[in-house]
């Protein structure tokens, strides 16, 4: 079971997350696997980028979290013997904050390795909590560091898991713990290098933990549990009779994942599809419902379509010009430039007159990328062979995600004439080959038309997994 940030943004939730383990742990072994309190990662950063930049007037984070874990504690532990003993516990890490931030500010600078130190805090903090809380309400349960047991190769700041080793790892550090009837309890989104360096798994990695630990030790299922009651026919904010999903494959929910609906962290899903184990979206604040569960299979509709999803504040870029007709490289040299920012791209697109690429990334991206693109075709740019480079920051993608879409003739169709219906313009289009997406570019202003137009068209408001 891994818990959100917000499901333990406080004392309350910590409590009704442990409760939740606690009915679990009655009937089943769990590993319990914890983000850091809500908005901890983002201060941690915050804090450590300021420093770098030689900003004085930075708060004093060391003493905030001390203040806001400790408050937690007097909350969660009754007994003033275990809350010391607690708080002995949370005190160090509170301290290494303030040595950390010390360090930065003298070097002025943020490595990759510090900045991993810096933002693993929360994690290591609230997983102390979540242990004692856990022991307070009846379980043997003790806290984990995932430096440990997941190990990584050494890109601190978006590690990748090994899996055979993190399996040796997991029988050794965790398996004991099962075997006496004790709880662990795992930093999230924390993991290390064979030499024990730590390193963290990317921003809101916690989900990967979980199930990279879930497939390690062969669990019968995962559950992220978290502030929504799971995945949705569409945002609820775009389309109000947007509908809970009670089941979808794999691939449908790594689609919906990585084109923006922010259920799940992108990489959550690689390692247990494999070893087909079922992972859950569930609301820890309303644990009665029943959540959207992920397998290999879904729940196939007749149309296949089973989702939409939106992602604004992206920027289509344009590489275009005669002198990109029938050349060879220009792809290469275009995506080469773009991953030599690191941008990530979200959308290619590229007609067959060759006339121009398209591409779509992040908009905190476009400029850098941009700056890329106009180096590496500096020469092509003064013989006038590319034409031009140029950045429309005025546009949203929409997805329309369905395993089964795959060889079900019609559905491209119905989407582009319900938006022909709606009068929206459609500005680019791309499908995978795997056909679990059709994407297409709208104007930003366009995009809840867009999605309403295909919610709308599909019926997806109406129920074709009730019974499940
Ligand atoms: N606390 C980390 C973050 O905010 C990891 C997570 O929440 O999953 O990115
Ligand atoms: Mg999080």
């Amino acid at each position: 079971m891994k818990f959100g940030g917000t499901s333990v943004g406080d004392a309350e939730c910590i409590r009704r997350a442990a409760e939740i383990v606690a009915r679990a742990a009655r009937e089943s072994l769990v590993v319990v696997v914890v983000s850091a309190m809500s908005g901890v990662t983002n201060r941690l950063i915050a804090t450590a980028q300021n420093l770098a930049q030689g900003k004085r007037d930075v708060d004093d984070l060391s003493t905030t979290l001390r203040a806001q874990h400790f408050a937690a504690a007097d909350v969660l532990v009754a007994d003033e013997a275990r809350q010391s003993e607690l708080k002995a516990e949370l005190e160090p890490i509170t301290g290494e904050v303030a040595n950390l931030c010390q360090g930065i500010s003298l070097l002025r600078e943020l490595t990759p390795r510090a900045h991993a130190t810096v933002s693993s805090i929360g994690e290591r903090l609230s997983a102390r909590l979540m242990a004692a809380t856990l022991r307070e309400i009846g379980l043997n349960s003790v806290a984990v560091e995932a430096t440990d047991v997941i190990v990584t190769d050494d890109q601190y700041l978006q590690a990748e898991p090994m899996m055979d080793r993190v399996k040796e790892r997991s029988n050794v550090r965790l398996r004991p713990l099962l075997d006496d009837g004790v709880t662990p309890v795992v930093t999230g989104f924390i993991g290390g290098t064979v030499d024990g360096v730590l390193t963290t798994l990317g921003r809101g990695g916690s989900d990967y933990s979980a199930t990279t630990l879930g497939a390690a030790l062969e669990a019968d299922e995962i559950i992220i549990w978290t502030d929504v009651d799971g995945v949705l026919t569409a945002d609820p904010r775009l389309v109000p009779s947007a509908r809970l999903l009670r089941e979808i494959s794999y691939n449908e929910a790594a689609e919906l994942a990585y084109f923006g609906a922010k259920v799940l962290h992108p990489k959550t899903l690689r390692p247990v599809v494999q070893a087909r184990i079922p992972v859950w979206i569930r609301n820890s604040f309303t644990p009665d419902k029943g959540g959207t569960k992920i397998t290999a299979v879904g729940h196939p509709t007749e149309h296949g379509v089973r989702a939409i999803t939106a992602i604004p504040n992206v920027s289509m870029i344009t590489i275009g010009g005669p002198g990109i007709v029938g050349a060879i490289g220009v792809a290469a040299k275009t995506f080469q430039a773009v991953a030599s920012v690191r941008a990530n791209v979200l959308l290619i697109s590229q007609s067959s007159s060759e006339n121009d690429i398209c591409l779509i990334v992040d908009s905190a991206d476009a400029t850098q990328t941009v700056k890329a693109l106009r180096s590496a075709f500096a020469a092509d740019l003064v013989h006038h062979d590319v034409e031009h480079i140029i950045v429309n920051s005025d546009i949203a993608i929409v997805a329309v995600v369905g395993e089964n879409m795959r060889g079900t003739p019609g559905i491209a169709g119905r989407t582009f004439s319900a938006l022909g219906k709606s009068s929206i313009n459609i500005i680019a289009i791309a499908q995978g080959s795997s056909e679990y997406n059709v994407s297409f570019v709208v104007e930003a202003k366009a995009m809840q038309d867009a999605v309403v137009a295909v919610h709308d068209e599909f019926k997806l408001d109406q129920a074709a997994d009730v019974g499940l």
